[in-house]
């Protein structure tokens, strides 16, 4: 098993840690103020969370969930410093006993040696609408942005014009659910791209990017939602080609 300890420094207030998953990689960030820290999302393994602590140092600690699906939030086990609050949107609070330990039972029968560590911990603090937190000097604002998922939230960091977009936003394109609420993720990122001092957008998977992967984005998902054609790269992964079936799939279910 490769435990990953590498973390990308941004800044001195900004790290991200990229761990390998199974045919795709997950990103998660650190957000540093001088008086608190901000883990947007736990990663898949509590090993991910190695390292966090010597970063966070005496700050105080909130965890945040981009929303609750399994790669994002199954490594909060392993964080070594004891976050004040976990906060996600209100409706990750019921995937807690619903989908999310169904999904971490299947996991952990097929491959105990990769998943058997993990715990589930639920969020304590739930948000409906936007949320700003100061963290000392550096600001992160959350904003509810469902499409992926019912229960999907960005961070916006205003002071450096980046945004932590979780799943709302990918390359080389987002990937819907059976029940995405697309029309509203259209139209959600469409109000992200008219902010001007957006200037960089960091996904949970795929290239970090500048304003264009808004407007990439938002063409393939109205591609799929009218059943055009969708831009797609030359040489997709099979992990991409699936997904891309898979949106096409979903789409159609849900009509005009
Ligand atoms: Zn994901």
């Amino acid at each position: 098993m490769k435990i990953s300890n590498q973390f990308d420094r941004i800044d001195d207030e900004l790290y991200l840690k990229n761990v390998r998953l199974d045919g795709y990689n997950v990103r998660g960030g650190l957000i540093m103020g001088s008086d608190r820290a901000v883990i947007f999302d736990t990663l898949s393994r509590p090993e991910d969370m190695l390292g966090y602590k010597e970063l966070i140092e005496d700050r105080k600690l909130m965890i945040i969930y981009s929303h609750a699906d399994w790669d994002h939030i199954w490594g909060t086990a392993g964080v070594e410093t004891q976050p004040k609050l976990i906060i996600s949107h209100k409706n990750s609070l019921k995937r807690f006993s619903t989908d999310v330990p169904e999904v971490l039972k299947d996991f952990q029968k097929r491959q105990p040696e990769l998943y058997g560590s993990v715990k589930l911990i639920a969020p304590n603090i739930t948000i409906e609408s936007e949320l700003v937190i100061d963290l000392g000097g550096i600001t992160v604002q959350l904003s509810p942005l469902l499409g992926h998922t019912q229960d999907s939230i960005v961070a916006y960091i205003p002071e450096k014009g980046i945004l932590l977009a979780g799943d709302a936003v990918e390359t080389p394109f987002p990937c819907l659910g059976e029940r995405s609420p697309v029309a509203n993720w259209i139209e959600k990122l469409e109000g992200w791209r008219e902010n001007s001092d957006l200037k960089t957008i960091i996904p949970a998977h795929g290239d970090i990017s500048g304003p264009e992967i808004l407007t990439q984005n938002i063409n393939y998902l109205k591609a799929i939602l009218n059943g055009e054609d969708a831009d797609l790269p030359e040489n997709m992964s099979e992990f991409y080609k699936e997904a891309h079936r898979d949106n096409v799939k979903f789409a159609r279910k849900q009509g005009k």
